[in-house]
């Protein structure tokens, strides 16, 4: 049976530690840079509120439909948006019309930057101290 795996984000539990931020990038791109990781913590102006931003991988998906080289599609095991770095062209269209503004472009690559979900086992949630991170299998 299909096992999707949703990432669930309680703002409220949230410190702004980047912890979140720092080991997805060291785990996907080997290096402590924010600018890479595939989740972001978004503050508010005046900087009074946080809220950790990722892919929540949506049933109706829109950077699947705007692709128009089809290199976005669903794992099938976890349900995780996935990106063919070799068909992608860096359009930015998936980055423009996520509703969500969980998807950034890592600009020097020119290829977006979307939670794969780490294979159902995300690294954010393994490290983030609070809870504020967790995941939800369904279909089990
Ligand atoms: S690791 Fe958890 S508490 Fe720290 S910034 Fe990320 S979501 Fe917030
Ligand atoms: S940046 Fe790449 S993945 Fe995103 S819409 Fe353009 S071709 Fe598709």
């Amino acid at each position: 049976m299909l096992i999707s795996i949703r990432l669930l984000i309680d703002g409220q539990k949230c410190t702004d530690c980047k912890t979140c931020e720092l080991i997805c990038s060291f785990k996907k791109a080997s290096v402590f840079n924010p600018k890479v990781s595939r989740i972001h913590i978004a503050t508010s102006y005046p900087p009074t509120l946080v809220y950790p931003v990722a892919c929540i991988q949506c049933e109706e998906a829109t950077c699947i439909q705007v692709c128009p080289v089809k290199a976005l599609q669903k794992d099938e095991k976890t349900g995780a948006v996935i990106l063919d770095e070799e068909k992608c062209t860096g359009c930015k269209l998936c980055v423009e019309e996520c509703p969500y503004s969980a998807i950034r472009m890592n600009e020097p690559r020119r290829k977006p930057l979307i939670c794969d979900l780490c294979q159902g086992s995300p690294a954010c949630v393994e490290w983030c101290p609070t809870g504020a991170l967790t995941v939800k299998k369904l279909g089990a």
